[in-house]
């Protein structure tokens, strides 16, 4: 198999066949003609599948060395898929940390179709043991997760789910392939919010769901023809067309979270800073063990108050203060306040989501422009 850079650039991008476009062309038309009724040439309706949804679908696939790919019009309509393919009275462990949007569709939504979830912190694996049920089909994990970057050792739940029948779900969206590959680690499904690095420009909504398992492939396949969630014919364009540089703006993303973690480690100004990058994270050596890399999302608690933080937040002129993540350009934002603010503020609280608790995704900006951004607005 070639390397990850080498299918990032070709994986389902090779010359159109009718004029030798070197880049494929953009197929926007819902519907396709047919020969005589039932005769095509491979498609039929755009829902049901389309040849440039095809070709990134592909691509998707290959970088996680899974076999099946499925395009959706964003995270959580991907997640939403994986969820109803079980039936009610179903279980669901899931991380307690998980994206606020995520929890929201759980607990406000697919909660009512009576899947119950289970939230505990799974890099506690006593407590883990304990909160999986007789019906619990999945395990539900995000690592690194959003906001706390903690790790959970995929190996390890992989091989406890398999003795148990339960299938697990990893929420690659913040290491991408290019620093982790859950299919590899055990794992039966893999979901990104292509919204995110994949995509990487900051201009798609986007889900992709990869996996390996036949089974969940046909009802997940069936699902986005069924229900419809899919991604536009040009939004998979605009996605696969990022992931061409996935991997050297990954690195860019990885080198400059380092060196922005080092420094604010030693600022005056800060209490602490998570990054699985760091000797100080909790679980820094399984995270080097996991991954090949730890990308470009970091957290750090301000000495203080919320006012301290929400200075901070205010201050900064390169860091866009913004929700989101995983695009060329920084930004820096209060999960307290914008992306976890669906979770309840007793939650946020036992979780250790803080007030003084600032979000950075470092962009591919010159490392040392942000950091004294950073310090003046520390400052
Ligand atoms: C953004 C995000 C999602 C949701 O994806 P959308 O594309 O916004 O629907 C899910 N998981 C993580 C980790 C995310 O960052």
């Amino acid at each position: 198999m070639k390397g990850l850079s080498t299918r990032a650039v070709h994986s389902g991008q090779e010359p159109d066949p009718s004029f030798g476009d070197v880049i494929p062309p953009l197929h926007l038309s819902s519907t396709f003609a047919q020969s005589s009724p039932g005769e095509h040439k491979g498609f039929d309706y755009s829902r049901a599948g389309n040849p440039t949804r095809q070709r990134y679908e592909t691509c998707l696939a290959s970088l996680e060395n899974g076999k099946h790919a499925f395009a959706f019009s964003s995270g959580l309509a991907a997640i939403d898929a994986v969820i109803r393919t079980l039936s009610p009275g179903d279980q669901v462990v899931c991380s307690d940390d998980v994206y606020g949007g995520t929890f929201r569709l759980f607990d406000r939504i697919l909660k009512n179709q009576n899947i119950e979830f289970r939230f505990a912190d799974l890099t506690d694996h006593s407590k883990l043991e304990q909160t999986i049920g007789a019906r619990t089909k999945f395990i539900w994990l995000e690592t690194p997760s959003n906001p706390l970057l903690k790790v959970v050792d995929i190996k390890y739940l992989c091989e406890m789910a398999k003795s148990r029948s339960i299938r697990v779900a990893v929420d690659n969206t913040f290491a991408t392939p290019v620093f982790q590959r859950p299919l590899e680690l055990g794992a039966d499904i893999v979901m990104h919010s292509v919204t995110k690095y994949i995509n990487g420009h900051s201009d798609v909504i986007g889900g992709a769901i990869i996996t390996n398992d036949e089974e969940l492939a046909e009802q997940i396949g069936f699902l986005q023809f069924a229900a419809g969630a899919v991604q536009s014919p040009f939004d998979c364009y605009m996605a696969h067309r990022g992931i061409k540089t996935l991997v050297v703006r990954m690195q860019q993303h990885q080198a400059s979270a380092m060196k922005i973690a080092q420094h604010l480690e030693q600022h005056p100004k800060v209490h602490k800073v998570l990054y699985p990058g760091l000797p100080s994270h909790p679980q820094h050596t399984l995270a080097s063990q996991q991954m090949d890399g730890y990308s470009g999302m970091l957290t750090f608690f301000v000495k203080g108050n919320l006012d301290d933080a929400k200075r901070v937040l205010k201050k900064t002129r390169l860091f866009t203060l913004a929700e989101s993540l995983g695009g060329v350009e920084s930004l820096i934002e209060h999960p307290a306040i914008m992306t976890h603010a669906s979770l309840p503020a007793e939650v946020r609280k036992e979780l250790g989501i803080e007030d003084t608790l600032i979000r950075l995704s470092v962009g591919i900006e010159d490392s040392d422009d942000l950091i004294e951004d950073l310090d003046q607005a520390l400052g």
